[in-house]
């Protein structure tokens, strides 16, 4: 037979804190408390593999969770020897949640469950306190109606003022018993009103709808909501704790409060905490009355104290982590009612996996498991300032998209590049808002505070160049309604015009209207001491996509080894340097794609070799003594000419064209599906005057690098292969004019010519391609788009469904955000086994965004790849995966042993 429920009460209990995964954490950690000797109020718990029966069976238990229920029921009330619905002194029990992984507030929770009219005078008698009880009465049949029943909370909030000022007080704790009992009458007879049955009686009734509330609040909105914000998968459900209650509210040697080992905001090393003298744990975390600090707790119940202290030395000794506990204290005996890994600020997540590994509490290794990959991005970015009132926030929240890139942005309102660069001209801070983003958006983009845009996922055009610049981005806001024309957008009834301020939230993916405060954490010195250990550890390299000489620095100062991906068409529309030298550069490839034959495509690529030739010189001693990646031209050429009219105009008056041959050419230029058309390297074929302006501008830059001192390794990557021979056609024709060069500069320069496998049959055929490619790189954007035939600009429109668990739970994550190791990883695997065996030595790395995700790093690691490469702010996210890696393989094989 299935056990569903296991007990824990004197001394003794079925299950210990490693049984998370079946107990919940509550669960498990009150039986590991109860163990280790912590004086803990018995109880039981209903595992979670029961909730994930009741899901999976109609929302029905099963069978045997009846006799197993009303065992524990008879087991516990002999361990504290009270009677639920006792007449004299009632067993009174509270019912709460607790799954696997800490999920705070998101869940229901019902207090002082047993009371009935009868057991109520019981708990008056055996109290002595007829005021206590008829309080802790209302206070179960107000939970009850609202939790398990779902009466409005508002209205029976109303009853309880209005009772209040009908006896004119204004305090809680000054209404008297009669008070009370009035208020029970009402609520019960509002009970029967909005439900059509009578209050439950019999505690047996109350316990099966408060499991039932609790098991349904696994998936109530926000639980679900929560879980996918903080990308929580694989769980069974919530556990069922049925805890004997103690009560905080008996008088003034009671009281209730919450501790942190250690201070979740700093992570300092001291005792950490609030309590509340004569209350429920419920009156701490509704925030009513203002609660004292621990160091007044102290003068206030010094023996207490003590013993808290001790709990203290021994959960954080015996757990290994800061644990956040919570406590009551009944008629001066402490209980300890929870005690879970408590969750903390970035800049304490660091503070305290150092501290703790100094003091041999745990070891470095232990300590790098410790930082989580969000840990270390907020660290980075500004986020909208925790002391904005919650509330207020929520009501100011304009709509959602996907959170393409994390951090908080202010800003007006512009609907165009065009107008961003005109605004930000101003010295206004600007929200470019677009449907979608284009290699032409690049400048506005630049300029903006943040990026927003109604379609696309995490790799498209918007995030991936976002992301480069570690600015804030949501993509893929369905439900944003973008008129160019009015500059206006519409969404949930609510018009947002051009110049309106608005606030993104990238790390949630939320849009607020207003203008919220924004802060930036300061760096703290333990993520330094971190980073290091994490370098000491890893075999994996860990380079940078980087497209701009500033990019590269910020990129070393993160501590990339290098460049993985410099997308050169990146930088045909935008000078860094001299922004107003960006025109010339656009005019230019614009001039190279409307030309109609080689001569005057040449002509119009010689004006491009001296910008693309002075980023690389800038690129190469930015990464002076690391290898850079630098990728020939990639996307379809029409991204790079207007599509509107006006702006037709204006290009054919600069190359003294007519608008009709413009017009023509970008006609010819539109293909149905661009992704799989004429882009990537298929572009070489046709035009090999691109590749040979390229090859020459990169060879060209190390050369002059070279004569500096600067050390350069030049690394030429063609796109999207597909066969051998196209790639060594592109491979001779590099080689000739590189190699042609060098020798008429008389230096020595090596460089290496390899590929990227972002094709299916690139990856499959791996063996035939290393014969000619030196090097490999996965652009897994592509080989996941093509792999999956998801298409990466169109996606966002549905692919929420597919990791929402509530729809389709397809995936447990995006599969551009997050490798999907199962199938793309298969050829990954595949094309490096097979890329090895005509050359053993051949180096791999991986280009696509997977490669700043901690656990696409991690596969990365155990496929053998050489290196990583992510974008700027991304970079410290891979070291750290990589380090965690060598970790946990250590880990798992010695456990194997
Ligand atoms: C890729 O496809 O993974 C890649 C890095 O190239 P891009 O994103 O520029 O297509
Ligand atoms: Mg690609």
């Amino acid at each position: 037979m299935t056990k569903w429920v296991y007990f824990f009460g004197a001394g003794r209990a079925e299950g210990d804190g490693t049984w998370r995964d079946l107990l919940g954490g509550k669960g498990a950690g009150l039986a590991e408390m109860t163990k280790i000797g912590l004086p803990v109020p018995a109880g039981f718990t209903i595992s979670t593999d029961a909730c994930d029966y009741y899901y999976k069976n109609g929302k029905k238990y099963p069978p045997e969770l009846k006799k197993q229920l009303a065992e524990n029921v008879a087991k516990l009330e002999k361990v504290v020897k009270k009677k639920l619905g006792d007449a004299k002194d009632p067993l009174l029990v509270s019912v709460r949640s607790g799954s696997a992984r800490s999920m705070p507030g998101m869940m229901e929770t019902i207090l002082n469950l047993g009371l009935n009219d009868k057991s109520v005078q019981g708990l008056a008698a055996s109290t002595k306190n007829e005021r206590f009880a008829y309080d802790a009465y209302r206070r179960f049949v107000q939970m009850y109606s609202s939790v398990v029943m779902g009466v409005p909370k508002e209205d029976l909030e109303h009853r309880l003022r209005a009772m209040k000022e009908r006896i004119g007080v204004k305090e809680d704790t000054a209404v008297p018993a009669s008070g009370w009992k009035d208020l029970v009458a009402e609520y019960k007879a509002f009970f029967r009103e909005k439900t059509g049955k009578d209050f439950p009686e019999d505690p047996i009734e109350q316990l099966w709808g408060a499991i039932g509330a609790v098991f349904g609040s696994w998936m109530a909105e926000k639980a679900v909501t929560y879980r996918r914000v903080e990308k929580i998968t694989g769980l069974l459900g919530t556990a069922v704790n049925v805890v004997q209650m103690v009560f905080g509210n008996t008088g003034d040697t009671s009281g209730t409060g919450v501790c942190f080992t250690r201070d979740p905001s700093s992570g300092e090393r001291v005792f950490y905490g609030d309590y509340l003298v004569n209350a429920q744990g419920e009156d701490v975390v509704a925030g009513i009355r203002t609660p004292m600090h621990l160091t007044e707790m102290k003068k206030l119940m010094p023996k207490v104290y003590g013993q808290l202290e001790k709990v203290r030395e021994k959960l954080e000794k015996h757990y290994r982590d800061m644990q956040d506990m919570e406590f009551t204290v009944e008629n001066g005996t402490l209980y300890m009612l929870q005690t879970r890994t408590g969750k903390r600020t970035p800049a304490a997540a660091f503070h305290m996996a150092v501290d703790m590994a100094n003091e041999k509490l745990i070891t470095k290794e232990d300590a790098l498991l410790r930082i989580k990959p969000e840990d270390i991005e907020r660290l980075f970015y500004p986020v909208i300032d925790p002391k904005v009132d919650r509330k207020a926030l929520q009501s100011k929240i304009l709509g959602t998209g996907i959170d393409a890139v994390p951090g908080a942005a202010v800003g007006r309102v512009v609907f165009s590049a065009h107008d961003a660069e005109e605004w930000a001209k101003k010295g206004e801070k600007v929200i470019l808002v677009r449907r979608e983003t284009s290699p032409e958006d690049v400048g506005g983009m630049a300029v903006a505070q943040g990026i927003l845009t109604a379609t696309g996922g995490k790799t498209s055009h918007a995030a991936v160049v976002a992301r480069g610049w570690g600015k804030c981005c949501i993509v893929g806001a369905e439900k944003f309604n973008i008129d160019y024309k009015s500059k206006t957008m519409n969404v949930g009834g609510k018009t947002i015009k051009e110049g309106d301020w608005i606030t993104l939230d990238g790390g949630e993916g939320t849009v607020y209207t207003d203008k919220m405060d924004l802060v930036t954490p300061a760096l703290p010195a333990a993520y330094q001491t971190l980073m290091k250990w994490a370098d000491g550890v890893r075999r994996l390299g860990v380079r940078t996509n980087a497209d701009t000489p500033q990019d590269a620095r910020k990129a070393r100062e993160f501590g990339a080894e290098g460049i993985g991906l410099c997308r050169t068409e990146h930088m045909f529309f935008t000078d860094f340097e001299f922004p107003e030298q960006g025109q010339q550069r656009q005019r230019a490839i614009q001039e190279m794609i409307l030309a109609d034959n080689r001569e005057a495509r040449v002509k119009a690529l010689d004006k491009l070799l001296p910008f693309q030739r002075r980023d690389f010189v800038g690129i190469f001693k930015a990464m002076n003594g690391f290898p850079v990646t630098i990728r020939l031209i990639d996307p379809p050429l029409h991204e790079f000419v207007p599509h509107e009219r006006k702006k037709q105009e204006e290009l054919a008056k600069d190359l003294g064209l007519k608008v009709e041959q413009v017009a023509e050419r970008v006609e010819q230029l539109h293909e149905a599906n661009p992704m799989l058309g004429h882009r990537g390297c298929r572009l070489a074929i046709t035009y090999p005057e691109i590749l040979e302006m390229q090859v020459r501008a990169i060879i060209e830059a190390a050369i002059e690098c070279k004569k500096d001192g600067i050390k350069v390794l030049p690394e030429i990557m063609i796109p999207l292969v597909l066969d051998k021979k196209e790639l060594w056609i592109l491979e001779q024709a590099t080689r000739r004019v590189a190699d042609e060069i060098i020798k008429k500069s008389g230096t020595k320069l090596d460089y290496l010519v390899g590929t990227m496998i972002e094709l299916p049959r690139a990856a499959l055929l791996a063996n035939e391609i290393a014969e000619v490619a030196e090097f490999f790189s996965f652009g897994t954007n592509d080989l996941t788009q093509t792999t999956m035939g998801l298409s990466r600009d169109d996606a966002g429109r549905f692919l929420p469904d597919y990791v929402d668990e509530k729809k389709a739970g397809v995936f447990a994550a995006d599969p551009f955000q997050s490798l999907d190791t199962k199938g793309v990883g298969m050829l990954m695997k595949w094309g490096i086994e097979q890329g090895r065996k005509p050359r053993p030595k051949l180096k791999v790395g991986i280009c696509g965004e997977h490669g700043g995700d901690l656990d696409s790093v991690k596969f990365c690691h155990q496929i053998g790849m050489d290196y990583v490469s992510a974008s700027p702010y991304r970079v410290p996210i891979s070291r750290l995966g990589a380090a965690q890696a060598v970790v946990e393989e250590k880990q798992s094989s010695k456990k194997k042993k």
